[in-house]
Order: C-alpha cells, then structure tokens, then sequence
C-alpha cells in the first residue's frame, strides 16, 4: 500500500462508545483478535501502583478494562519479552499492540529483529505527549490519602465528547481531575522527549493509527456524534485487511489527511513556555501545589470560554 488512508468512524455499540475516549475503535479492532483467541499488548490502569501497565490480554474482561486514554505514560516493564514468548508458545496465533508513537516504533522494530513483525499488528496513538508518572502517582496518592481509587477516567463523557471531564472514584464518591487534566493540556508535565517527537506525522512505522477526528463538523457535519468519533489512518496492506474485517461493526465514511488535520499529526508538541519553573516549583513544593496552582484559567478566559462553549450550543441546535 502507498498512501495512507483515512476513515472517521465510530463502533456500532453505543455502549462501548460511551465508555471508550474516541470512538471505540480499539474496541473494535481488539474484538477481532478476540475472537480468533489472539493476544493483545496494550496498557491498563493498575489501581494497586496508580500506574498505567502495559499486560498481554486475552479475555473481553481485560480488554474492557483497557480502555480509555490515561493521561500517564504508560510501563511497558518485560511484558515485550514476554509477548515473544506468548507468540512462540501459540504459533498458530497473532497478536496485537496498541501504545503510544514511540513505544509503537519501538515495538515494531523489536519485533521485526525477533523476526516476528508479520504476526502482529501494529496499532499506535495519536499523541499530545508523555506525562511524567511520578507527578501523577504524587498527586493520586494526595488525593486518594493513600487509600484505592476504584475507578478512573480521563474524559468522562456524561458531558460529551468535546466537553468531557476527568474524574476518580474513591469509596463510592467522585473527585475531579480536571485540575491534572489541564496541567496535562498545558504542556507542563509531558517529557522532555516529547517535544522532538519524530512521530508526529501522517506516515508511520505502524499497520494502523488511531486518534479522535476533531473538527469533523467542518468536512462532514453530517456525520458529527455528540460521543465522539475516532480518525483511522490505514499504513499498510495488514491495517487494510484488518479494516476490511472490522467494517460490519463501525459507522464510517472515507476521509483524506487535509480534512483529518490536527497538530499531533503534522509537529510535536512544544513545552509551556515557563516550564522550568513549574518543575522548581514542583520540586520545591510537590505535585499538589504545582496542580493548584498552574492550572488555574485567568477570570476573563473562563469568560470567553464559556461564551463560546454557549455559542456553540446555540449554533448546532
Ligand atoms: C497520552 C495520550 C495522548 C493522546 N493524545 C491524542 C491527541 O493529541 N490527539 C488524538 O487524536 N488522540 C490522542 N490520543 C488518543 C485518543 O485519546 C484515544 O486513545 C484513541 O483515539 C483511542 O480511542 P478509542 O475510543 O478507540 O479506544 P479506547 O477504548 O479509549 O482505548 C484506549 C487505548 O489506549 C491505550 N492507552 C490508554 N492510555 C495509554 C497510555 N498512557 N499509554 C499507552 N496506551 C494507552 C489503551 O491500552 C487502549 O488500547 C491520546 C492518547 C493517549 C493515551
């Protein structure tokens, strides 16, 4: 395959969209090596380590428990290794990874030295950037006062997709993370890395890449869905396929890369400009008073916002 192809599309179970970042399409795909009893390497939430892991999956209960966008870069520990030996032990079987940019390139040239690359599919994000995981476990363990989270989500949809919130449960009762969130968007916690990402394009080492598909309302309004809608970039003649077999479960229409647009796709993310001082600050300080702090709206911004969040409404009604 020469040129990437695009789709917007969303799975057919409403249900999935609701609990899914995007439009559920990591749902969708991983059904499918479900239900030929393959594997898939992908990141979950432990709620033991407040850390994001990555496991090899091979149940739908794992998988549910998968899903979601965790605004913390993920540990992939030997669970690489250890998906050789899976693909060895299980020769008739295939296997899929989803992971951010970089851990995507990285894990597809570790498996084509391995001499495995056929086997898997290789899916990556879309990617804003990295947070720094000892900022997170910092402030979880601050919120949580040592006690276990029982749920956790990074764009809860109870406000949709574009207005979504980030909340924990702890002993049945909701606290906001929308103060981490906005740190997060503000560029103040990702690694240094991220800002010379070489991933940050159209073209990929990877099968597939998944992301939301902003702005959607602009190139077919027609097909916009409060819940979301996931952009698809087809690599190869594998993420073809795999496309070809997963069709029947989503809604979609053709796109191309001029219409699909978004930063992450084209340059990477550039840190906060007073980036330094906000990690003085959280060394001197610790992760609470740096969230506190740096993620508050100036007054008349939170005006504006509001404005044209009310605008909005009023327009698409
Ligand atoms: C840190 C991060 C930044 C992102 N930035 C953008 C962006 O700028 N633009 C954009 O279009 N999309 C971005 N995405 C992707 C988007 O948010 C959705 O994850 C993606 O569209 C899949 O959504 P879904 O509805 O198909 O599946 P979901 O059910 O939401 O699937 C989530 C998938 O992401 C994996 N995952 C979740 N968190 C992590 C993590 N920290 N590290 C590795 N894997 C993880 C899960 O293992 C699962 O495979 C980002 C995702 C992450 C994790």
């Amino acid at each position: 395959m020469t040129d990437t192809k695009v789709y917007a599309a969303r799975t057919k179970d409403r249900e999935v969209i609701e609990k899914s970042s995007s439009g559920g399409v990591f749902t969708a795909i991983s059904n499918h090596f479900l239900d030929h009893n393959d594997a898939i390497l992908c990141a979950s939430y432990n709620f033991e380590t407040n850390r994001e892991e990555f496991g090899i999956i091979l149940t739908r209960e794992e998988r549910d428990r998968a899903r979601g966008s965790v605004y913390i870069q993920s540990y992939a520990g030997d669970t690489w290794k250890k998906s050789v030996s899976w693909l060895k032990d299980n020769p008739g079987h295939k296997l899929l990874f989803v992971g951010v940019g970089c851990q995507a390139a990285g894990y597809a040239r570790f498996m084509e030295m391995q001499g495995l690359r056929d086997r898997v599919t290789v899916t990556d994000l879309i990617c804003h950037g990295a947070p720094s995981p000892k900022i997170w476990r910092e402030y979880a363990e601050h919120l949580s006062g040592g006690e276990r989270f029982s749920a956790i989500s990074f764009r809860d949809k109870r406000t949709g997709w574009e207005h979504s919130s980030a909340i924990a449960v702890l002993n049945g009762r909701e606290i906001s993370l929308n103060k981490y969130r906005r740190i997060y968007s503000k560029r103040y916690t990702l690694r240094k890395s991220c800002s010379v990402c070489p991933y940050t394009r159209v073209d990929r080492y990877t099968d597939i890449t998944i992301g939301d598909f902003w702005h959607l309302e602009k190139s077919m309004p027609d097909f916009v869905d409060p819940m979301g809608t996931s952009l698809i970039l087809l690599h190869t003649d594998k993420g073809a396929e795999l496309f070809e077999s997963i069709r029947d479960d989503l809604d979609y229409r053709e796109s191309n890369t001029a219409d699909c647009w978004q930063m992450n796709l084209e340059r990477p993310t550039e840190h906060a400009p007073d980036r330094d001082k906000f990690w003085k600050d959280y060394r001197e300080r610790g992760a609470a008073y740096v969230i506190d702090k740096y993620s508050r709206v100036p007054v008349l911004k939170r005006i504006k916002g509001r404005i044209k969040r009310s605008m909005k409404a009023i327009l698409s009604k």
